[in-house]
């Protein structure tokens, strides 16, 4: 053998998406991307991801999984949990003693949420007092156009969602930030204490109402409020109220080969299992597609990957068709599908560039996260890489490897380790993201279409 055979044979060599997709793969991705878009415009938290992934299942088949019904082959079943996440299923041909195929995102990302009682006025000025949800760098947030997502229950039983900033005749909210001429403190300061959270206050309002008082302006807030929603001020108390960035999702780059947005991290991960599982036959073991909260504040909770709602979905199931739970997780795979941090040119320093993950190699396998020594990692077997390598190769996915980051520079952890500590095999997979956490995110359009083929050949594998 020459050199170059032997370099052929013996040597890894990575290659862009862009050479290795086919003209009709193009125009899938394009559209598969076109309908994400959509996606996120509607879906920007939980709750609203949820809703979306209801209406979508129901419109393809799938019914309300309960207790005592049957899982014969090809069922489609969902399970609302409680309104902040959704866990999807099409059965399988073998029983679920063979072990499900499971792929796991999240849909909570990171924001502001409004605190309990966050009404108030200062200087004639009204305002919402904030607590930050998930690892934001508080800086960001401010000067930006700014939503208010959520839901209002109310004393009588009823709720009232509410939506303000996202349609083109409505007004945003806003969060301050100094003016350079007076930010010679301000700046002299790290970033992490450029505003503090208590400063993460959003205005609301300026015009007082006639009258006498100090709360005119507070006053005017809550008589727009109920006006347009029936709601008086104690109801902030049983209410989540989230603030996110305002606007559509965009189309990033001259040739259009990125998409802009809030909330990437994990939604693009979420939708590209939810679309595979919406795109296979019937497969030879059960699909299972899971939508979970509250990843971002550690997967913690009743709507979280930690809750015992996957047990008590999969044991429905696996009471249907008597088998034991435990040992459908036995012979289980999970494919934790979530971000991973695309490499930056402009930020090279971070990360290591031979296992860092980059923009148009396609899906990104992790085999751990964590930090330090690994520490908080499920860190996936040779055996659980194989499998998803073969699996891959076999289905011609374009993947290449991520790990997060140069080892000390930082780290992180995904649903993984709640998966795999079920005993479920599990790895960790998923979409490049640049800039994540930030109120826009940037991600490749390959790589989210390479995902969402990924997670349809984890479905039949
Ligand atoms: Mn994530
Ligand atoms: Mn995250």
């Amino acid at each position: 053998m020459n050199i170059e055979e032997l370099r052929t044979s013996l040597l890894r060599k990575d290659k862009n998406g862009f050479t290795r997709i086919t003209a009709e793969q193009r125009a899938e991705m394009e559209t598969y991307c076109r309908n994400y878009m959509d996606f996120m415009d509607a879906a920007k938290t939980e709750r609203e991801a949820t809703t979306w992934a209801v209406k979508a299942a129901e419109a393809r088949g799938f019914v309300e999984l309960k207790p005592g019904m049957d899982a014969k082959p090809g069922d489609k079943f969902y399970l609302n949990n409680r309104g902040k996440s959704i866990m999807l299923a099409v059965v399988g041909k073998q029983p679920l003693s063979a072990g499900a195929n499971i792929c796991a995102a999240h849909v909570d990302s990171p924001r502001m949420d409004l605190k309990p009682n966050p009404l108030y006025e200062d200087s004639e000025i009204a305002y919402f007092k904030t607590h930050y949800y998930g690892g934001i760098k508080k800086y960001q947030w401010l000067a930006i156009p700014l939503a208010l997502h959520g839901v209002v229950c109310k004393k009588d039983g009823s709720s009232v969602t509410i939506t303000i900033g996202e349609d083109d005749n409505d007004p945003v909210l806003y969060i301050s930030d100094l003016l350079p001429h007076l930010a010679g403190d301000q700046m002299s300061k790290t970033a992490g204490h450029i505003v503090a959270g208590e400063q993460l206050n959003v205005m609301l309002a300026s015009e007082p109402l006639e009258g006498e008082g100090s709360d005119l302006t507070k006053l005017h807030v809550m008589k727009i409020l109920n006006e347009k929603y029936g709601i008086i001020e104690a109801d902030f108390q049983s209410a989540e109220l989230n603030i996110v960035p305002a606007g559509r999702c965009r189309e990033v780059g001259l040739d259009r080969s990125l998409i802009g947005a809030y909330g990437h991290d994990d939604r693009v991960c979420a939708y590209a299992e939810m679309e595979a599982l919406f795109n296979i036959d019937v497969p030879e073991k059960t699909a299972v597609c899971v939508l979970a909260d509250k990843e971002e504040i550690g997967s913690v909770g009743i709507s979280g990957m930690q809750s015992e709602v996957f047990e008590y979905f999969m044991g429905i199931m696996c009471d249907a068709q008597g088998v034991n739970m435990y040992h459908c997780f036995q012979n289980s795979f999970c494919l934790s599908a979530d971000v991973s941090n695309a490499h930056d040119p402009n930020f090279p320093e971070v990360g290591d560039r031979r296992n860092n993950s980059q923009l148009n190699y396609g899906v990104a396998i992790c085999k751990y996260t964590g930090s330090r020594g690994k520490g908080g990692a499920s860190d996936a077997s040779a055996e659980a890489m194989a499998h998803v390598r073969t699996t891959l190769d076999n289905a011609g996915v374009i993947w290449q490897i991520a790990t997060l980051g140069k080892v000390d520079q930082g780290g992180g952890g995904t649903v993984a380790a709640y998966m795999a500590n079920r005993n479920i095999v599990t790895v960790d997979a998923g979409v490049p993201v640049i800039a994540m956490h930030a109120p826009i995110e940037v991600v490749s359009k390959l790589d989210c279409y390479s995902t969402y083929l990924a997670c349809k050949a984890i479905y039949l594998a």
